[in-house]
């Protein structure tokens, strides 16, 4: 075969193909369109879940009826003029080939009225451009896309149900919507409003749109201004915790991204208010100067690179952690993981909860049905529970304990227990210049490979400082010296492995930030085990150390570690109320 140049209209049908992946994908981009066309509302329609129609309207500055042909001509924008302006991106858009794709895997109509001019309207086939007519139109733009992928028939044979594009859809817009304050958005399917949010609308009415008022109105915010980096979380309660990532929007420079680096940022910060494998409500949004960032790396632009990814990553971590640790729910005020162990067990949004101190958070009003459990006994985690006296305290399988507090019971759960009181300790020492350690009467030999060996003593050092003590012992042989003193049940070969993980993370953290995660797993490891038996001098002595903790709701995992059953509780329990 000889080499050919591809026809124009082949070459946008290909690169729709990087671009328009489903309806959600052109109304992200008319949407980002009309946002960077600086509308104050945005207006979406949509028919068939978008795959009969998608419509929309903003009352942006509009393109004059001279320029209508060159919008939907692929490589033509108004918004970069030379590679300098690819250094730093101002605009969602900039590549110049959304409209051109779109138009050339459906019929697309394009209406527009400059402020102050004469409204234009342009009509494109599959590719194939009609004539520019004038036509009357209020100021700004309209687009409609009809017949989306009628001539790509393998292309719509990927495409869901009517339902779930349309759910794609809206997604898109109220990913848009939440970071867009200042823009008033609504979405219809059909005469059904999906969205609806106002100009003056500010963030937590966006994210009570989006995701329910009772989460929105219990979320947390923190905020943080580095010199080159400025972040913004808003996070929900920890039992707002979702399996999935739908409930985490991460912004930079207004720009909703998915990146598996923030992503993983994000998590780290939030891990100990967030059950192990579950993802928080949060809206993360990071403003940093553009010139430090190159969105150019993806067609959709979802993901990003960062010049200085280090220091990116770890100030998301530190910004949340530091944040969170000042929270209601660390410090106590609030209660936290209302109706958690009913609403792991079904996997679910919270549940609701009658008796509704303020702040607090109702079930997630637009994607729950009522659930049978909501109806249970609610569980909250102590709130003033300090012991009566030294009262009984009951063992359940060697794992929970159980026991009278003031207004009620409180059910405990060892391990978790254990592991944030080490913690907390392990915390302060470090604080203080110093974890202590505790010099093994044997060192423990321990064979590594050579790699690990070498990046074991590299660390070496640095990890005294955290009451871990360690010396290679020949090319393949560690020698554990000595581990900190209070975690007396801590072996040598699991602090090893959590080491190793945590210094080949890719990507991983600032320097910084290794000490604290490697004082969390080393906290985790050397704590009682559930099913481990305890001598009551053990448990008394635990119970003692817990009283005096400053965070004593969640384990290092976010799991909680007591569950406070009120008085009101166990009457409602047994149908005395
Ligand atoms: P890009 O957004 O990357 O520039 P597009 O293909 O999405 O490329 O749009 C091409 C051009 O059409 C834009 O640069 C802009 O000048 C114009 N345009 C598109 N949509 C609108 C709109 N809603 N209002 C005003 N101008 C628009
Ligand atoms: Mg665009």
């Amino acid at each position: 075969m000889t080499i050919q140049q591809l026809p124009p209209l082949l070459i946008d049908q290909i690169a729709a193909g990087e671009v328009v992946e489903r309806p959600a994908s052109v109304v992200k981009e008319l949407v980002e369109n009309a946002i960077d066309a600086g509308a104050s509302r945005i207006e979406l329609i949509l028919h068939g879940g978008g795959l009969e129609s998608i419509e929309v309207r903003d009352d942006g500055l509009g393109i004059p009826a001279e320029e209508l042909e060159l919008a939907v001509t692929s490589h033509a924008t108004s918004k970069i003029v030379g590679v300098d302006d690819l250094q730093a991106i101002a605009s969602l858009g900039f590549r110049g080939e959304a409209l051109a794709s779109i138009a050339a895997v459906s019929r697309l109509t394009l209406t527009s009225r400059p402020r102050g001019g004469e409204g234009a309207s342009l009509s494109v086939e599959f590719g194939k451009l009609g004539p520019v007519k004038a036509a009357p139109a209020p100021e700004g733009t309209r687009i409609e896309v009809r017949d989306l992928f009628r001539n790509l028939p393998a292309r719509l044979k990927f495409m869901k149900r009517e339902s779930t594009e349309r759910a794609h859809c809206l997604a898109w817009v109220e990913r848009l919507a939440i970071s867009h304050t200042g823009i008033g958005f609504r979405a219809r399917a059909g005469d059904r409003v999906l969205l609806d949010v106002a100009p003056q609308d500010g963030i937590r009415d966006r994210v009570a749109a989006v995701l329910g008022q009772g989460l929105s109105d219990g979320m947390h915010h923190i905020e943080a201004d580095l010199e080159r980096l400025r972040l913004d979380a808003w996070i929900g309660p920890p039992d707002s915790a979702r399996r999935d990532a739908r409930q985490v929007h991460t912004y930079l420079n207004g720009r909703w991204v998915r990146d598996p680096r923030l992503m993983r940022a994000a998590r780290e910060g939030v891990r100990e208010f967030v059950p192990h494998g579950f993802y928080p409500s949060l809206v993360l949004q990071l403003t940093l100067d553009p010139v430090l960032v190159d969105v150019n790396v993806h067609p959709q632009k979802t993901e990003v690179r960062f010049r200085d990814d280090r220091f990116v990553v770890g100030s998301i971590i530190r910004t949340l952690a530091g944040g969170l640790a000042q929270s209601a729910w660390a410090t106590g005020a609030e209660r936290v993981f209302a109706g958690a162990a009913s609403d792991r067990v079904a996997e679910r949004a919270p549940a609701a909860r009658k008796t509704a101190p303020s702040g607090d958070w109702s079930p997630q009003q637009r994607t729950d049905s009522p659930s049978l459990l909501a109806e249970s006994a609610p569980l909250g985690l102590s709130e003033q529970a300090k012991p009566l006296d030294e009262g009984e305290i009951l063992r359940v399988a060697n794992t929970y304990l159980v026991r009278e507090v003031p207004g009620g019971m409180e059910l405990i759960d060892q391990h978790a227990l254990h592991e944030r009181v080490n913690l907390e300790e392990l915390r302060r020492e470090a604080a203080a210049g110093q974890v202590t350690v505790q010099p093994l009467l044997v060192p423990e030999l321990l064979e590594l490979s050579r790699e690990d060996i070498a990046l074991l003593a590299e660390e070496a050092p640095r990890l005294t400082g955290f009451g871990v003590d360690l010396e290679p012992f020949g090319e393949t042989t560690l020698s554990v010296r000595g581990v900190p003193a209070r975690l007396d049940r801590l072996r040598a070969a699991d602090l090893i492995e959590e080491l190793l993980e945590l210094l080949r993370r890719p990507g991983s953290a600032a320097p910084e930030d290794l000490g604290d995660a490697l004082l969390q797993r080393m906290s985790c490891r050397g704590a009682v085990m559930a099913g481990d038996h305890l001598s009551t001098e053990m448990l008394q002595d635990l119970l003692k150390r817990g009283a005096e903790l400053p965070q004593d709701r969640t384990c290092a995992h976010g799991r909680p570690v007591r569950v406070f059953l009120s008085l009101e509780d166990l009457e409602r329990a047994f149908y005395r109320r």
